[in-house]
């Protein structure tokens, strides 16, 4: 029995897992002793942590790594000659590295270093609007995080461009089919995730690339959701930009990144201004260092990019490859303990191997914040809200839904907890 099978009694029916071992193989948990915040309690029971698609977790060797660079090296990058500064900068210049190698990319310089996925992609429309012209159109999807819209629709109501969007069937997934007419010769940019954040899709980035690039259009891809639990190599992916934020696959917050093709990145103006950005300066004019260090203005989150890339030798420590099947296999397994209680609408493809590890549901019957709120009680954390995605929330015709996400610490015996909290929250309202 799991100390929260003690706690809780176990759910009639469902055998007990056989403890939380790495690779325990009942439950598939993995690396979960780990990642030490998972050893506390919340209100007096074990924490179940669900909320994954917000933020992972971070293993040791994170949290040492980042400890570490206080401890032994802090200094600022790029503009010190002693010995501390010189260990910044290394460290800050082969976290760069590490992500190209990790996402494919052959040159260090095709990634820039910014503080999260939004700061990526807002450089993305930022650093293209000069580039646009009035009545240019800009494509977007209608399952877009905010992240990966409002940046576009301020670009398009600064520049005057025509903002469309690619609609979602009733099924979760893209309504491909309403691509060629809204792919015009005007089209400047696509815009669109890789995995959806609510309904969980992934999207066939490849082949919307293929046919963005036959119009002329540059693809921005926000990799927010896939970096890390689902093999990315941006140039399989054939995307000229890809923003994604290490605080979604086990790295520290504070640190996110926009990978570009080098002709993609040469089009972009900088967004922000000041320190080691320029490369001269007078009293009235400024010329940009070189790609990256044009688009990374002021003092880095050094310690981040520290602690960073031992979070990928986790991931390949265990291959991103397996992730992806325990994602897989937690998603397949909460889907259908979801679907058995009855009374859930799941939102998404229902095929686990479609989707990434994610499921967004809500109960006509209970508020999801009511019902995030009975889960915390049981320890269970999810996440209940538009999860920063209103329109598509529009388009499912809810306000809200509560959300459970995975990583590679979570078990079956997560799902479980899960499943046994929805039946107290609906006992507590007597629905
Ligand atoms: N894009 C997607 C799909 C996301 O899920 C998120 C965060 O939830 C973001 C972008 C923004 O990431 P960040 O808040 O790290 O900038």
């Amino acid at each position: 029995m799991t100390s929260r099978d003690q706690a809780l009694n176990a759910p009639a029916g469902v055998e007990p897992c056989a403890g939380q071992r790495d690779g325990c193989e009942r439950c598939g948990g993995l690396a979960r002793e780990r990642f030490p915040i998972l050893r506390r309690a919340v209100h007096g029971l074990p924490l179940v942590y669900l909320d994954s698609a917000a933020t992972s977790q971070k293993p040791e060797q994170v949290i040492a790594a980042e400890a570490r660079y206080y401890r032994e090296h802090n200094a600022n990058v790029h503009r010190g000659m002693h010995a501390l500064a010189a260990e910044a900068t290394d460290l800050y210049e082969q976290c760069r590295r590490r992500v190209g190698r990790f996402l494919g990319v052959t040159r260090p310089e095709q990634v820039v270093t910014l503080r999260s996925a939004t700061a990526a992609l807002n450089l993305a429309a930022g650093g293209l609007a000069h580039r646009l012209r009035p009545g240019d159109e800009i494509l977007v999807t209608g399952m877009e995080h905010h992240a990966n819209l409002v940046p576009w629709i301020a670009l398009a109501r600064r520049e005057g461009l025509v903002l469309r969007h690619l609609p979602v069937t009733d099924g979760g997934e893209l309504d491909l089919g309403r691509l060629p007419d809204l792919l015009t010769d005007r089209t400047r940019v696509v815009a669109l995730t890789h995995v959806s954040n609510v309904l969980g899709t992934i999207n066939p980035v490849a082949e919307i690339v293929a046919a963005a690039h036959r119009r002329g259009a540059l693809v921005v891809v926000d990799a927010a959701q896939s970096v890390g639990h689902l093999p990315v190599n941006f140039a399989a992916l054939g995307a000229d930009l890809l923003a994604f934020s290490a605080h979604k696959c086990y790295g520290p917050m504070g640190l996110g990144f926009l990978v570009g093709t080098p002709e993609a990145l040469a089009q972009l103006e900088p967004v922000e201004f000041g320190g080691e950005m320029i490369e001269t300066v007078t009293m009235d004019a400024a010329t940009w260092a070189a790609v990256p260090l044009r688009f990374e203005a002021g003092t880095p989150h050094v310690a981040a990019t520290a602690a960073f890339p031992a979070a990928l030798d986790l991931v390949e420590e265990y291959t991103v490859e397996r992730l992806r099947t325990h994602e897989i296999s937690l998603t397949g397994y909460a889907w259908e303990r979801l679907s058995a209680l009855g009374g859930l609408t799941l939102h998404g493809p229902a095929d686990p191997a479609a989707r990434g590890g994610l499921i967004s549901f809500h109960d006509p019957q209970l508020h999801a914040h009511d019902l995030a709120q009975l889960l915390d009680a049981r320890g269970v954390a999810v996440r209940a809200g538009h999860h920063c995605a209103q329109p598509l929330h529009r388009r499912l015709g809810v306000a809200a839904t509560a959300r459970a996400s995975f990583g590679l610490y979570n078990s079956h015996d997560d799902v479980d907890a899960l499943i046994e909290g929805i039946r107290y929250a609906r006992s507590v309202f007597g629905t």
